[in-house]
């Protein structure tokens, strides 16, 4: 299992109260009228199509029942059946899924995959349960959203907390109360039940093609340059694996417990080794440590936040000096800290771009279990790379066109594929359609 970690301990993070739904409201809405189309496609776009809340009682190790909640949210499933992952997390709210799916549904739009956007949620400090409480509350979560997912409907998938290895308990659970084995029901499974090749790597391997392209334009030399990494996850660690072969330099890490830093660059594969085996990033003593304040502000080529909302603000964006922002967690950055970004003429590449090959992986995984052929790790690599390319390609192209930030960009390429779905569909006039080509 990719970053075990003592269970005992708590992944603390903290949300400043932005709500994630709201903002990403709020760029919808911009996106729309900058693409001057009618205001009948936001009021399509801005509400999930269903939102299911679950309780979830489960009798913990020391007898007691504690009913946790969850939630399932699918934004809208006319490009195909809708896909996102699970977060395990004591700051997950009924918010926070919506925006997430909308962003699943916008990823798939700009990647150009038949899929439409979801998210799953459970409140929950994952650390704080033993596996048994973990497993348990992982088959009761899937159990209870039964009705509403299956290959077909909507595709669950890892996020924040959750692992291969609960994907793993969650399928088993969807296949004992159906009766047969449905490999596509959920993605990002152990590879030896039908899991992809390549799906662990892949948001990580995502977020590195897209810097790689816009070190092109930046004509950044990434072998010289230096990165500074906010998570240490999945994403984190494969971000800085997929950097450290470039010859980038990590000169800090940051988790939930805390930082390390080194001048000349941290040894990640040794870092990814220490994770592995259990133990936090910010525990590893060959560095120096440092605080996630700190961290923002290095002298560093490349800045990326892959943990959770909200963390580039007001008052951490004014003290980067990166000259790439790669978005590799969902939503880091505030209204507010994208303002100074952009002042500060800081190169955004926008989370439901960046880290955006997780869910390409995780189609293909789905297309795998469909077809029962699986494709070697070197043609999933390359078919990544031709979709994260085709992606950054068409935003670059809007942002020339439109003249706006990569961010405006983004959200306009994914707002202008559902759009020719609704047409297509008939869920919208001519008469709602832009006359801007
Ligand atoms: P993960 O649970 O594997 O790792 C999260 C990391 O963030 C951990 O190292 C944790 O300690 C750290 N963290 C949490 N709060 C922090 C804080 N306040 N300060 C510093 N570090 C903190 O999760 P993940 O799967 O790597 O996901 C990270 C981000 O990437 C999330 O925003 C997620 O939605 C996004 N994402 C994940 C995938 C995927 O395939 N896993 C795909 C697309 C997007």
């Amino acid at each position: 299992m990719a970053n075990k970690r003592d269970k005992t301990e708590s992944d603390v993070t903290t949300h400043d109260g932005l709500n994630p739904y709201t903002i990403v409201k709020d760029l919808l809405k911009e996106s729309v009228t900058r693409l001057e189309l009618s205001d009948n496609i936001y009021e399509i776009l801005k509400k999930p199509m269903r939102l299911f809340e679950v309780s979830l009682p489960v009798r913990m190790d020391n007898g007691e029942v504690q009913n946790f909640t969850g939630y399932r949210c699918q934004h809208i499933d006319i490009l195909g059946p809708t896909k996102g992952g699970i977060r395990f997390h004591p700051a997950v709210t009924v918010d926070e899924v919506k925006a997430l799916s909308i962003w699943m549904s916008l990823k798939s739009a700009i990647l150009d995959l038949p899929l439409g956007g979801g998210k799953g949620g459970v409140i929950v400090e994952p650390g704080e349960l033993s596996d048994r409480e973990l497993e348990i509350l992982s088959r009761t979560y899937i159990r209870k959203i039964t009705p509403i997912i299956g290959p077909e409907k909507d595709i669950p998938a890892p996020d924040v907390n959750t692992t291969p290895e609960m994907m793993g308990w969650m399928i088993d659970e969807f296949d004992q109360l159906r009766g047969y084995n449905i490999p596509g029901m959920i993605t990002g499974k152990p590879i030896i039940i039908g899991g992809s090749l390549g799906r662990l790597e892949a948001t990580g391997r995502g977020v590195v093609l897209t810097i790689q392209e816009a070190a092109k334009v930046l004509e950044i030399d990434l072998s010289k340059a230096t990165a500074a990494i906010q998570g240490f996850g999945n994403v984190g660690s494969m971000t800085a694996k997929f950097l450290d072969e470039l010859g980038v330099k990590i000169l800090a890490v940051t988790d939930a417990k805390g930082g390390i830093y080194k001048k000349d660059g941290l040894n990640i594969p040794e870092l990814i080794k220490f994770v592995q085996e259990g133990n936090h990033a910010s525990e590893y003593s060959e560095a120096e440590s440092i605080s996630n304040e700190e961290m923002f502000g290095l002298e560093v080529d490349i800045l990326i936040p892959a943990a959770i909302e909200n963390q580039i603000t007001k008052d951490t964006a004014p003290t980067i000096k990166a000259k790439i922002l790669a978005e590799a967690a969902n939503g880091p950055t505030t209204p507010e800290g994208d303002a100074i970004l952009e002042e500060k003429d800081i190169f955004v590449i926008p989370d439901i771009l960046c880290n955006a090959g997780g869910v390409t992986v995780s189609y293909f995984e789905w297309v795998q279990n469909s077809m029962n052929y699986y494709w070697s790790e070197k043609e999933i690599n390359q078919k990544l790379e031709e979709h994260m390319v085709f992606g950054f390609e068409s935003i670059i192209k809007m942002r020339d066109k439109e003249k706006c930030r990569m961010r405006q960009a983004a959200y306009m390429v994914g707002v202008n594929h559902i759009v020719k779905a609704l047409s297509a569909r008939g869920w919208i006039k001519d008469s709602d359609l832009s006359s801007k080509e």
